[in-house]
């Protein structure tokens, strides 16, 4: 029985008490629910992949720097740009803060829309420099709610960017969602079609530990398991880690 066959039982029986006291109890079951399925799905990923060792970076800055570049793109691609900036001693924020925005796009080319994606990066560098003396540091005391909404606030930095930065660079507990994600959840019923990211993100962040390790792990694993098996089409469900667990696919997917 899937969660939401769960959900909507649990709901029926509850459902003249959805207020109050015993309202308050029926979201308690509910994630309680919703929080075991989504260790089970957690722990059949980490038996099946091993842990991923993400994110994979030599400072806070290189993850940063990935966070932004890794939009449409391959890892490999992001990587090849990551070395030439390296090689060109250029990958700090002050080195990029230095740099016009040419020869940062030049630099960064191989992780493709390179004009786009060095004014992203300018974007987060002017920001930093404007606002925290160019200093990473200096964020390291700000609230995780209002370090999001600022990363929000910047010009090409969209909610996986934001949030890729806070878990992976910053180490706060936040979930990060993608498309991989939402394709997992809904084929596993966990969330309707069409739930948008915050409301993926509100599914995973609210029922689970707020824990900076498992929510590594567990969105390193979703992207392993999304490449690997759950694709857009031709799922590989018969041999996926998630097989046994109840699940749909679109017809045209099957
Ligand atoms: S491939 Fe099939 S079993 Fe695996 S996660 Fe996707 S829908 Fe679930």
């Amino acid at each position: 029985m899937t969660v939401l066959t769960k959900f909507r039982r649990v709901y029926l029986k509850y459902s003249d008490v959805t207020i109050g006291k015993n309202g308050n109890r029926l979201r308690s079951i509910i994630s309680a629910m919703i929080n075991e399925t989504l260790i089970e799905i957690y722990q059949l990923l980490l038996d099946h992949f091993g842990p991923q060792h993400w994110w994979p970076g030599d400072t806070q800055f290189e993850i940063i720097t990935g966070a932004i570049l890794t939009q449409n793109t391959s890892w490999a691609n992001v990587e090849k740009a990551i070395a030439n900036l390296k090689s060109a001693d250029r990958l700090t924020p002050e080195g990029l803060y230095r740099l016009d925005l040419s020869q940062l796009a030049e630099l960064i080319r191989p992780a493709g829309y390179f004009n786009i994606k060095a004014k992203r990066l300018k974007n987060f560098i002017n920001w930093l420099f404007d606002n925290y003396q160019g200093d990473l540091a200096n964020l390291e005391s700000m609230n995780t709610n209002q370090l999001r909404a600022e990363l929000l606030a910047i010009k090409g930095v969209g909610p996986e960017t934001a949030d890729s930065i806070l878990l992976y660079a910053f180490e706060r507990p936040i979930f990060v969602v993608d498309a991989y994600t939402a394709r997992i959840a809904i084929r596993h019923e966990l969330i309707e079609p069409g739930a948008d990211y915050e409301q993926l993100r509100e599914l995973f962040q609210s029922n689970l530990s707020e824990d900076v390790q498992l929510f590594n792990e567990y969105h390193a694993l979703l992207v392993k398991l999304g490449k690997d098996f759950c694709r857009t089409k031709k799922a590989r469900c018969q041999h996926c880690p998630l097989g046994k667990l109840p699940h749909i696919l679109d017809p045209e997917f099957l």
